[in-house]
């Protein structure tokens, strides 16, 4: 661009002759029109003046004799003026100069002295000379101009850059920074400049030469040297961190370019993650993976030490109800409350955590005995298994604890936490609220319940289940009153499964929830081809769960099973155990209003066994109460559970509500029950669960002194 510009303004140079004779002017004209430039001729210094504002000049051919503005005055005037300052001047004068004149004429500027008459060829020598001399100026003075827009443009830039940018020389020390590095390291950019790079490294610690750094080396190598996790001091103390890369400039330069990346956000946010990794973000407390790492740390140091540690893992009881009854939200406060609860329990380096949606695991350690954990253990328990209010809405909460010792029930975090749980298992099956200590013979027992719950699962998509149905007698009749539905399992292997055997473990696993819909149906179908063969109204007894008795779309599921067969209402009845009633008074209460708004019965089963409060007799309303078996074949010989049979019988009598009496075994106890006026019987005596087919044939009024002689199906009875 530069040659380009240096051609066309070769060609435009302008060459001025200023004199106020025109027939000097046209001499001049004559001699110098051909030259290699345009030639301008004006006859008075301020034509001259005029001219060389409005055009670039290159040169000025100046007759100092001229009437109002001489020649001096015009170089002199020209010489104030910035943008004819350096144009060069050439004097011509007619008349011998004195030795002053001269001087004169070189003072205000005049880079030349010309007499007439002159030698044309020395004169155009002269113009020549002196025009390329003008032209190179002003191309130099281009260049610095561009220059200096390049090098502002480079300031600003760096000067404007986020990035901590540096050069340093091959020896090491700083030769620039930008005010983003010094803002960085909290300092001014003048402070920086000359000081060692190394030195201002806090990580990582390099003590050595800087030429055996690994700044240098790469230098050297002509390589960029990248370092992600360094950090800088910081003026006045405090580091900060960054990630540096080193560039070579090129090899002239003896330097190089650092860039450095204030990291603090990027590496804030990574700490951040890092603690969200290890905590809980519900409870604060710490999660599994946090429990896990803070119990392999305690295990490392205390390994050869002898001290003890246990862990404690505790499950709430009833809280997954509660969870669907009160919605997640409150379910989610209730959870923060139990965290702050357990956390009060504790000695304040003991490490707490949430691993699963209710379930807590407590780290203690600096143990004296194994005993000490069941103390918290039951502190625990006491603490959670109190009344809570949430939304206004009272419920109890329970929990059960499992407790593994180090280093008895395991060595490493894992199996510890495993360990802990399956003695958690072992307390829940012991009724709730309740600790039991993890023993080996767990293991074994673990395991079957795994293998045990994996049939489960395939025998709930193969089909394997069957009802059997046990007939329900009137005493004093013989008359049948319906049938009360049992699951049985057909194992492809192990041939029936008594449900007392997988019933508990369908309701942990909330398998029950899968099977309840089927058990429902093939049920009330049943109902429904019994009402057709007897034209009868006979009851179809179902058993409902406590989990089951807690979802909410029970009563939806059983209208719409109603419709669907077209069976009376009243004759089904549901059988609720009392621990399915005493979950949650308030969801129970409204449980049982929707029932009874559909039309169906509702029965207590196992009655006498659970909590048998009679409060809540008052509370609830009900249509019958099934007296649990254990009554039934112990009161022949024992006058107290006599007692409690009479005392049912009576209860059923005053609020009136039917009483069935479960597992009439023989005559001798179906004699009593009717002397003491009990209504309904339900037993071997007449029969066991009973297949469909076998239930078609069984009469519906029975004769007791010939009573039908049955078998179960294949393993019933
Ligand atoms: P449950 O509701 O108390 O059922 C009565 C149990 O007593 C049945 O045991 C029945 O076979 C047994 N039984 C009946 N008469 C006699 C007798 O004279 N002597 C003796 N020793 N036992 C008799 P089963 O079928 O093993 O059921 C056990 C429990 O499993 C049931 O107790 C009930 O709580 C539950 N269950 C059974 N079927 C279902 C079901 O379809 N759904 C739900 N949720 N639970 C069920
Ligand atoms: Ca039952
Ligand atoms: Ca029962």
């Amino acid at each position: 661009m530069g040659q380009v510009q240096a051609h066309s303004s070769r060609k435009t140079q302008i060459l001025l002759v200023v004199d106020d004779r025109p027939e000097n002017l046209e001499a001049m004209q004559a001699l110098f029109e051909d030259g290699d430039w345009q030639l301008r001729c004006v006859e008075s210094g301020e034509a001259a003046l005029r001219c060389l504002l409005e055009e670039d000049v290159g040169l000025v051919l100046l007759d100092v004799q001229m009437p109002h503005m001489d020649g001096f005055e015009v170089a002199r005037l020209m010489r104030g003026n910035p943008r004819t300052r350096f144009v060069p001047i050439i004097f011509v004068s007619a008349i011998a100069q004195t030795q002053d004149a001269v001087l004169q004429g070189y003072s205000t500027g005049a880079v030349d002295f010309v007499l007439k008459p002159f030698d044309p060829s020395v004169l155009r020598h002269k113009i020549n000379s002196l025009l390329e001399f003008e032209r190179n100026r002003s191309e130099l003075l281009q260049l610095t101009q561009q220059l200096d827009k390049a090098r502002a443009f480079n300031a600003s830039v760096l000067d404007n850059a986020a990035e901590g940018i540096m050069v340093v020389g091959e020896d090491g020390h700083i030769q620039f920074a930008n005010p983003a590095m010094a803002q960085m390291l909290g300092c001014a950019v003048a402070e920086l400049q000359g000081r060692e790079l190394l030195g201002l490294l806090h990580s990582p610690q390099i003590d050595c030469d800087w030429r055996l750094s690994e700044f240098y080396r790469h230098w050297r190598r002509s390589e960029t040297y990248r370092l992600h996790d360094a950090s800088l001091h910081i003026e006045g103390g405090g580091s900060v961190p960054v990630a540096l890369s080193c560039s070579p400039l090129p090899s002239l330069q003896h330097a190089m370019v650092v860039i450095a990346l204030d990291q603090s956000a990027e590496r804030h946010l990574r700490a951040q993650l890092q603690s969200q990794a290890v905590t809980d973000a519900l409870t604060g407390l710490l999660n599994r993976h946090g429990f896990q790492q803070a119990l392999g740390r305690a295990l490392a140091r205390i390994e050869r030490s002898g001290e003890r540690l246990a862990v404690l893992y505790l499950d709430l009881d009833g809280f997954k109800r509660i969870n669907d009854s009160i919605g997640h939200d409150a379910g989610d406060l209730l959870l923060q409350h139990v965290g702050e609860q357990l956390k009060s329990c504790l000695r304040p380096y003991d490490s707490l955590a949430r691993i699963g949606g209710d379930e807590f695991a407590a780290l203690l350690e600096n143990l004296e005995h194994p005993e000490d954990a069941a103390k918290v253990a039951e502190k625990l328990i006491e603490q959670v298994s109190v009344r809570h209010r949430l939304d206004g809405v009272d419920f109890t909460l329970g929990a059960s604890v499992g407790i593994a010792s180090f280093p008895e029930c395991g060595q490493t975090a894992e199996g510890l936490l495993r360990a802990a749980d399956m003695a958690m298992y072992e307390a829940k099956g012991a009724g709730r609220q309740q600790y039991r200590f993890f023993s080996p013979e767990m293991n074994g027992r673990a395991r079957s319940r795994l293998m045990l719950e994996e049939s489960l699962r395939s025998a709930i998509e193969q089909d394997d289940f069957r009802l059997v149905y046990q007939p329900q007698v009137y005493l004093d009749s013989g008359r049948l009153r319906g049938v009360e539905a049992l699951l049985r399992w057909q194992h492809r292997v192990a041939g029936t499964v008594a449900p007392g055997v997988f019933i508990p473990l369908l309701e942990e696993t909330r398998l029950i929830n899968h099977l309840g819909e089927w058990i429902f149906r093939a049920g009330i179908s049943q109902a429904r081809h019994l009402a057709d063969l007897h034209g009868q109204q006979l009851v179809l007894s179902l058993n409902v769960s406590p989990v089951q008795f807690g979802m909410p779309q029970l009563v939806e599921d059983l209208r719409r099973l109603l419709d669907a067969y077209q069976l009376n209402p009243a004759q089904l009845e549901v059988e609720v155990t009392e621990s399915a009633l005493m979950q949650d008074l308030q969801t129970t209460q409204e449980q049982l209003r929707q029932l009874r708004a559909l039309g169906v019965k509702i029965a207590i089963d196992d009655f006498g066994t659970g909590y048998s409060s009679l409060a809540y007799l008052r509370h609830f309303e009900l249509d019958t109460l099934k007296i649990d078996r254990l009554f039934i074949a112990n009161m022949l010989e024992s006058p107290r559970d006599a007692a409690v049979v009479s005392t049912i019988l009576d209860l059923g009598r005053n609020l009136n509500l039917e009483v069935i009496a479960e597992g009439v075994e023989t005559e001798a106890q179906r004699q009593w029950l009717v002397e003491h006026g009990c209504a309904i019987m339900q037993g071997f005596l007449v029969a066991p669960g009973l297949s469909a087919e076998q239930l078609e044939q069984f009469p519906l009024q029975l004769d007791w002194n010939q009573l039908p002689c049955l078998d179960g199906p294949s393993s019933e009875g």
